[in-house]
Order: C-alpha cells, then sequence, then structure tokens
C-alpha cells in the first residue's frame, strides 16, 4: 500500500530483504505440502513466522501484505487441517475428521474470493486436490440428517471495529473482506433460540445428532463408515489420487429385511423405511465407485502411517465411544 508520509524512519532495506526471504520460505513450505508429515516441526515455526511478519506489516500499514499473509496462513491452515483429518480417518477417528473437512471447506470458500486457489495454474499447494478430496470423503460420510438452530437475532457486531451493527446501521466494513490481516465477520451477540430440527441441509455440517445411551449417560457413535474406512485403507498417502463416481442403483428391497421399520430407509431419503420404501418391491439405492489407483504415482513418498504419533480421539464428548 501506498504510503503518504515519508518512508526514511519506516521500513529499512535490511528488513526488506529479510521480509522478502521470510515470505519466499513460507511459500517454499506450503509448495512442499506432499512430503510434509502431520505436526512437523517445521510447521510450528512457519505459523510463527507468518504471524510475525504479518504483525509488522500491520504496523507499517502494509494492508496487501498483511492480506497476502492472511491468505497464506488460511492456506497452511487447510493443508495440515486435511492431513491431520486423512489419518484420523485412517484410525477410525471419524467424527473429528468430519469436522476438519467442514472447516477446510468453509476455509476455502472463503480464501477463494481473495486468492487463486490453483496457484499459477500448477496446484502448487495442493488446494484444487484438497478441495476435491475433501467433497469425495464428504460424500462418503453416513451423516444425513444435522441438527439446525433457528434463532431471532437482536444484537450483532463487526468483528474488526466492534462497534455493534444492524441492516440499517451498517459501519463501513464488509463481511468476507480482509482489514488489517484479518477476515471482517459479523459476530451475533444476543438471540434468542426458537427451536432446534433436524434438516438435510445445514448451515453448519459439525451438528451432527449422536444418541446418548439412558442409562450411562454415554454419547454412542452409531454410524456406519464402512465406506471411508474401505476408501482411507486403500489410500496410501493423502495426497494419492483416486475419484468417486456416485450412481443410483436398482435394489430389491428384501435385500434390506436386516433394516429395522424405524431406521432410516435404505433408499437415503432420510425418513423412516417403514414411511418411505418398505412395501415396494425395489428401491433405488446411491452406489458409490470408489477408482483408487493400484500404485500410488511416483511423485509420492513412502507411506506415511508410521511413526505418526496420535493423541487421544479428537471428539467433542470426553466420554463418546468410537464407533469404528
Ligand atoms: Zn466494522
Ligand atoms: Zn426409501
Amino acid at each position: 500500500m501506498e504510503n503518504e508520509f515519508c518512508t526514511c524512519q519506516g521500513v529499512r532495506e535490511t528488513d526488506l530483504v529479510q521480509t522478502k526471504e521470510s515470505i519466499e520460505h513460507i511459500e517454499q513450505h506450503l509448495a512442499n505440502i506432499t512430503s510434509r508429515k502431520p505436526g512437523n516441526s517445521r510447521d510450528s515455526e512457519i505459523t510463527r513466522l507468518t504471524v510475525e511478519l504479518k504483525r509488522q506489516a500491520v504496523e507499517n500499514d502494509e494492508q496487501a501484505l498483511a492480506k497476502t499473509l492472511w491468505c497464506y496462513q488460511a492456506v497452511h491452515r487447510c493443508q495440515n487441517k486435511y492431513i491431520h483429518s486423512f489419518y484420523d480417518m485412517k484410525e477410525g477417528y471419524y467424527y473429528g475428521a468430519w469436522c476438519a473437512l467442514e472447516h477446510i471447506e468453509n476455509t476455502l470458500d472463503a480464501l477463494e474470493q481473495h486468492f487463486e486457489l490453483d496457484v499459477d495454474g500448477k496446484d502448487s499447494y495442493k488446494l484444487l486436490q484438497i478441495r476435491k478430496n475433501t467433497e469425495q470423503f464428504q460424500r462418503l460420510f453416513p451423516y444425513k440428517l444435522f441438527n439446525s438452530i433457528g434463532a431471532v437475532i437482536h444484537e450483532m457486531k463487526c468483528s474488526i471495529c466492534e462497534r455493534p451493527i444492524s441492516l440499517r446501521n451498517p459501519c463501513g466494513h464488509r463481511a468476507g473482506e480482509i482489514y488489517s490481516g484479518e477476515m471482517c465477520s459479523k459476530v451475533i451477540t444476543k438471540a434468542d433460540l426458537l427451536e432446534v430440527s433436524l434438516v438435510e441441509r445445514p448451515a453448519q455440517k459439525y451438528t451432527v445428532p449422536f444418541i446418548v445411551d439412558k442409562n450411562t449417560g454415554k454419547t454412542i457413535d452409531h454410524y456406519n463408515y464402512a465406506y471411508i474406512q474401505y476408501a482411507v485403507d486403500n489410500l496410501q498417502h493423502p495426497f494419492s489420487q483416486w475419484d468417486l463416481k456416485v450412481r443410483r442403483r436398482k435394489r430389491l428391497v428384501s435385500d434390506f429385511s436386516h433394516v429395522g421399520r424405524n431406521d432410516y430407509c435404505p433408499c437415503g431419503s432420510t425418513r423412516k423405511f417403514k414411511k418411505c420404501c418398505i412395501r415396494k418391491k425395489y428401491l433405488m439405492r446411491n452406489h458409490f465407485d470408489i477408482g483408487i489407483p493400484v500404485k500410488p504415482g511416483e511423485d509420492m513418498p513412502a507411506v506415511l502411517d508410521n511413526g505418526v504419533v496420535r493423541g487421544k480421539p479428537r471428539f467433542p464428548f470426553e466420554n463418546v465411544e468410537n464407533g469404528k
């Protein structure tokens, strides 16, 4: 950004050289994505460097640079979340992976407003592949219905200037825009809860309903993750190439005699079996063609499963049981 003041007391030439080098350093790290292991020591180093550079850029009122660094932070977060979610799925921590995938989807949507995801047309940071794989994994998850919260919003404030805002009283900052290296959002500060309902297309996909055991109070993950498990078991690396085709296939209803009358209908409608296809002869059902190459690509490093340090399953509930 242009500076209308004298620059002699501002950025020194040596600082500029250092900044340029540091940014190249970050870019190199982001481009090395396919050889990075989860939780490698360089990640936190790069995170700290980006935060520090952004702080300096804001201090010098270099808005364009601050915005670029915000973009790099988002890229880095997406990449790391994606790699982690891949190994979480491999180890059966499905709900945690699901939440990470949703975070990636939202971050990429926001990032796309400010940044060319395909980076020089070569997908250097693998963001297009992350987006494709994220969507494919999401389709293989068994979650069909979500909790959705209906509310009346009374008060909102701007995350940048903290001023209370309303439709008639905007503050001038635009939601989704980057100001001094931070994205503007409208924060709800006061709302009345109207209802919680079950919906198929929620605003937030992490609101997956789980069953609670009446006797023990424990949350039980009752979902069947067979498709996801099949896919990740056969993928060697988070960036192995694979394809997913979903086709509708005709099946005999009598093939589903094991499905309870009150369970979801196997056709995937999210209605109860007894209220949907139970009396028909055939039903139409999604069939997943998971296309996985026999060998990983030559540019892929060796299998990374070994040596991945894992903590506890990252479920939102302390006492959840893993439905693997
Ligand atoms: Zn504002
Ligand atoms: Zn049905």
